[in-house]
Formats: C-alpha cells, structure tokens, sequence
C-alpha cells in the first residue's frame, strides 16, 4: 500500500528516434479499459502491459506497429508484486534518469497495480501515466486501480479458458478423425463407410436419387505377400488405394471393407453409373504396373457393383451382399473384370 519511494529497476527500450502518442495495442477491449483508466483518473495515459508469458501471448493481441513512449516506459519498469506509485519521476532516485522523464514526454506521475494470472503468476501491471507530478493517490484510487486490475484479469481468465476449450475440441476431432480412419491406407475404415453409407442411403431415399456402391477386391494379393513379404504388400494397398481414390469426387467414399476389400459409396449414382466408376477403378489399376522394392507387380482387382435403382427394396445390407456375390462372380469368371448385380442374377 506504501508509496514506493525504493529503486524501481528499468531497462529502456525506447529508441530515441519514436515518436510519442502512437497507439501501442490493437486488442479492443485493452483500449476499452485503457480509455476508463484514462477518464477515471483523469491521466494522460492508463496502459495494460504484458510480460512474455507462454499463457498470455497466444489470448491477448499485445503486438503493436510502433511502440508509444510511454508504453516502452512502462514495459522498462520491472512488474511488481505491489500496487506502485511514483509521485514525480523527476524526483526518482532512479527514473529520473530515464530518457522519457528527462525528455518527451516527460513522465512525471506513475501508478502501476499488478496483473495476475489465474495461477497467481505475475504477467502484467496495468499503470497509470501523466506529464504533471500528483501529490496523492488516495485509497479509493487505488481500489479503483485494484478493480482496474480485475478486468483484465478476467478477461484474461475468459480468454485462457476458451483458449483451452478450442484445444479441447481440436484434440476431441484428431481423435474422432483417427478412429475413423485406416492407419495405414488413409481410407476411412470399416466402421466409418458403413456409417457413411448409411447416412447416404438415407439421404438419398428423401431426395428420391439412387445410391451406387462398389465392393472390389485386390486378385491373387496373397500371392504378392508370399512372394515378397508383408510389408511389400502393405505398400501394394497403399498405392491400390490412392489410384481408387483417384477415381471417385469429394462426395463419394472410399472405405475399407476388409484386408484387401474396399468398399465405395456412390451416392445419387444409377447402376450404369456406378458401372462407369466400377470400370475406371478396374482400368486404373490394370492401365499401369506398380513397382515397390525395384519390383515390377502387374496388379489387378474385381469388383461387384450394386445400385437402389435395381434393388429399390434393399436395405444397405443386402446390397452389400448382392454387390458381394458379384464380386465373386468376377473372380470366377476370371478377375480383373466388373460385374453388375442384377434383380436376375441370383
Ligand atoms: P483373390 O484374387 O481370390 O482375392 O485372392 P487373394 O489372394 O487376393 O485373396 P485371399 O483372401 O486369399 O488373400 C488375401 C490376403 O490379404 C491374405 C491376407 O494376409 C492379406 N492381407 C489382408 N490385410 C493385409 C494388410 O493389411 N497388409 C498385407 N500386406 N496383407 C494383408
Ligand atoms: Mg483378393
Ligand atoms: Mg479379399
């Protein structure tokens, strides 16, 4: 509470060549209490200056295009524990000497009051600043000074707690992203384009558009793994799955139904258009050989294609399984080939 008449320790940052009065603080509710200091003490200044504090520089805009006098000023001067007031910092043993007492623009009363955070860390000091000394610096000012002080505190608090729940929420969509996704293809996995397709079979019922799906499955892939190890397959699906992606738009999936079995959610497509897609998977894969390890693998799939529009009354299951049945259709019929389910084809 005492009048500090001790030693306050300062560092100047000013430059000689700045400028004074220029606005140090973009952060709007900063100014806000900047200009209720200002006109509650009547001082030609009342600034909010922060430490470096991890905490507080990512919740509080304390950059500024050029730093004002008495802002540097007041970063100079060390935070204390204790409410300061400095009656004529022309008569400071030690702030008499600093460049903006002994020149512009001539700081004579100072004031400052703690900032803490939450935890009791001192970030901060919120001072009050003008050109004339003061006599006194009754007991109400330094109540008001003190109720100054707890707004930005709160606000600081307000700050940090919606930072920490913004971080919450990113994490809690990593986490929701990763349980959906196939660690190794990138693909979503089993659970997620069976939940993908039925939304979008839902969704396509109530807008009266048909819904395609594709099962297709690698040929012979064990054959790959036998010959040249599991890891060299790993990297056979990998590269199978980036060519199937490469076949479908952003509003259709691709998931991973099983080991070497990938399933593909085709919504608003008639069969002749899942055909069509089915088809460029199958070319995809076949146009072009794959070479992992310096090994030159000549990789094709089969796939089974089914569609509402031919099975108006199935549900998502059983169009799966007639997709399904095709697929081995394929596979007897010799692989690397697509064929259709069809009403007749059971
Ligand atoms: P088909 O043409 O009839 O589909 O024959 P296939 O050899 O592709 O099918 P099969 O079901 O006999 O073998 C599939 C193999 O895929 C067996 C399994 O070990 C392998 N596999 C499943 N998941 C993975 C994986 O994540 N990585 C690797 N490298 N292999 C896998
Ligand atoms: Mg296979
Ligand atoms: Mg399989």
């Amino acid at each position: 509470m005492s009048t500090t008449a001790a030693p306050l320790q300062f560092e100047s940052t000013v430059a000689p060549s700045e400028q004074a009065g220029l606005t140090s603080c973009s952060d709007p509710q900063l100014l806000r209490i900047r200009r209720i200091g200002k006109q509650l003490f009547n001082v030609a200044d009342c600034i909010v200056t922060f430490n470096n504090d991890n905490a507080v520089n990512p919740v509080m805009d304390t950059s500024s295009a050029a730093m004002d006098r008495a802002t540097a000023f007041c970063h100079d001067i060390a935070p204390s524990e204790e409410l300061v007031v400095v009656h004529d910092a022309g008569r400071h043993v030690s702030l008499k000497d600093h460049p903006s007492v002994n020149g512009a623009p001539h700081i004579r009363f100072y004031a400052s009051h703690p900032i803490y955070r939450q935890d009791a860390t001192l970030v901060g000091t919120i001072s009050l600043i003008d050109h004339a000394p003061r006599t006194g610096f009754a007991e109400s000012d330094r109540q008001t000074l003190a109720d100054l002080a707890g707004l930005v505190e709160r606000e600081l608090e307000v700050r940090m707690l919606n930072a920490s729940q913004l971080e919450l929420q990113k994490k809690n969509k990593n986490l929701r992203r990763k349980s959906l996704i196939d660690p190794l293809l990138g693909t979503w996995n089993r659970g997620a384009i069976m939940r993908i397709l039925t939304i979008e079979a839902i969704r396509c019922d109530k807008l009266g558009l048909p819904l395609g799906l594709i099962v297709a499955d690698l040929d012979h892939f064990k054959k790959i793994n036998d010959t040249y190890g599991h890891p060299a397959g790993d990297e056979v699906l990998v590269k199978v799955a980036s060519r199937l992606r490469s076949c479908i738009r952003p509003q259709e999936a691709l998931g991973r139904y099983g080991g070497e079995e990938f399933l593909i959610v085709l919504p608003g497509a008639s069969h002749a258009t899942a055909m069509t897609v089915a088809e460029r998977m199958r070319a995809a894969i076949a146009s072009q050989p794959e070479v992992i390890n310096g090994v030159t693998l000549n990789l094709t799939i089969s796939a089974g294609v089914a569609s509402s529009d031919l099975f108006p009354a199935a549900t998502t299951e059983e169009l799966i399984s007639r997709a399904d049945t095709a697929l081995y259709v394929a596979k007897d019929a010799g692989r690397n080939r697509v064929v259709n389910a069809t009403p007749d084809s059971n």
